[in-house]
């Protein structure tokens, strides 16, 4: 890893914790299990979304063993709007019965027993632990994935996996948890997929894509 990397990855870190200081989850929930649930319906939707259908799913399921033993075309009629509605309903509903059976309702703490539940992935269980038990993990999701590529700060591959372990690489333990939702709203409010604002970007004059679209 090139000192040049280095230097941008301090300067980038040190601009996300100036910029996003007071940065946290908008999801609401009483309970990890109703965290774990909105983490779960909040992919390819907004939390605000999430939090719309999650205030009639949980007044009416506000826990695992309601959840589980309810039908699924109940539970579909209140995700309907966050999308995907009938697998994330399968999910979620799947998700409570594990945990009723399996877990005596109790959610997991790592994130190896917790992607073994249903509907539940490696950003989910990274976003989860970090929300719950502040444990330094790092959720890759879209708009980490591409702003970590177009920066330069990963270089590999467009995967994932391979993305967290060189951002933990680059970034110290105790920025981690921040670090999803910081390059998250940093994705939204300047380096936006479609139209990435590089002329007011302050990263400009070391950014790998903005190099490669003006040379
Ligand atoms: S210069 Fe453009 S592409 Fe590079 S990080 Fe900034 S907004 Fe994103």
């Amino acid at each position: 890893m090139s000192d040049e990397i280095k230097k941008l990855a301090n300067n980038f870190q040190k601009y996300l914790r100036k910029e996003y200081s007071d940065i946290k989850t908008i999801l609401k929930y009483k309970t990890q299990f109703q965290l774990l649930v909105s983490i779960v319906l909040s992919a390819q939707t907004t939390d605000d979304n999430v939090n719309k259908a999650t205030k009639g799913l949980f007044e009416k399921f506000p826990n695992a063993k309601s959840l589980a033993s309810a039908k699924i075309s109940q539970i579909e009629k209140l995700v309907f709007s966050t999308g995907f509605y009938k697998v994330k309903s399968k999910n979620i509903h799947g998700l409570a019965k594990v945990l009723v059976n399996e877990h005596n309702s109790r959610i997991p703490k790592t994130i190896e027993q917790l992607v073994k539940l249903p509907g539940v992935g490696r950003k989910t269980a990274s976003v989860f632990l970090a929300e719950t038990y502040n444990q330094p993990t790092i959720a890759v999701d879209t708009h980490v994935l591409r702003v970590s590529h177009r920066l330069g700060l990963s270089t590999k591959r467009l995967d994932p996996v391979q993305t967290e372990k060189e951002l933990k690489m680059l970034f110290p333990k105790s920025f981690w948890r921040y670090l999803s939702m910081s390059f998250v709203q940093f994705g939204r409010d300047i380096c936006n997929s479609k139209k990435p604002l590089c002329n007011v970007c302050k990263f400009n004059n070391s950014c790998k894509y903005y190099f490669s679209i003006n040379n």
